[in-house]
């Protein structure tokens, strides 16, 4: 399984970065994980869009799914569009993304299959779990496996103990960390830490930690040691082009 991430920039995208996205690929199949701001140029550096196979999306805010209309509208609009993208997601997520173009002008290109959190799921070779994790809409963190290799995702999410159900013993927790080391009270249940993201990733027992949606301008190296305070493992920072290959 590899990882290539397209973006983890937190709310907006910074200079020549992306937000949430990443193309997560094995045995040639071709999943997005999240399709925030500034994605699609980001992705159609290495593929082209018909070259997507699916689709999934952790949450409905548009740092998270955004780019999924730019996607469809670079498969739609062509001469000979490829088959429908399946795009899988919670009930309602993906409403206001998919209401942006005008009615229809985009229904062919995409097949929503909506998520029932804890049923099993498989995208083509990946066998995914999935958990509701907390945050202001319904967000749906992930468990990927593939081949020997295995994947956490949280999407947006407080501290919880299913965060760590989640990423139990998996090859790379990909950790939503906000913040570095407080989460201002008003948020507090609904984004992390990178320091409280380390603990999870220890508790877990993952082998490697990989944070992302950080805050436009932290520090990465901030981030790190704060997540490094528990965790042993090896911790990166999620940026437009970091390949991680599992196991
Ligand atoms: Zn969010």
């Amino acid at each position: 399984m590899r990882l290539r991430v397209l973006g983890g920039c937190g709310a907006w995208p910074e200079a020549r970065q992306a937000c949430s996205g990443y193309l997560v690929e094995h045995d040639g199949f071709r999943l997005l994980v999240d399709l925030g701001y500034a994605t699609v140029p980001r992705l159609l550096e290495h593929i082209t869009a018909d070259q997507v196979d699916a689709v999934y999306i952790s949450h409905g805010h548009p740092d998270h799914c955004a780019d999924l209309n730019p996607l469809l509208r670079a498969r739609a609009l062509r001469d000979d569009p490829p088959a429908p993208l399946p795009v899988y997601a919670l009930p309602g997520a993906l409403d206001a993304v998919l209401a942006l173009d005008r009615p229809g002008m985009l229904a062919a290109a995409y097949v929503l299959h909506e998520i029932t959190v804890g049923s099993r799921l498989d995208i083509g070779p990946f066998r995914a779990q999935t958990r509701l994790l907390p945050h202001w809409v319904p967000n749906a963190g992930v468990r990927l496996a593939a081949g020997d290799g295995v994947l956490a995702y949280t999407g947006d999410t407080g501290p919880s103990p299913d965060v760590v159900e989640l990423a139990r013993d998996a090859d790379l927790l990909l950790a939503e960390a906000t913040y570095v080391d407080e989460v201002p009270e008003d948020s507090r249940r609904y984004l992390s830490s990178a320091r409280q993201v380390g603990r999870q990733a220890a508790d877990a027992g993952v082998r490697h930690l990989l944070l992302t949606h950080l805050w436009p301008g932290t520090d990465p190296a901030a981030a790190r040691a704060a997540a490094g305070d528990r965790y042993d493992g090896e911790i990166g920072v999620a940026n437009a082009d970091l390949v991680r290959d599992l196991p």
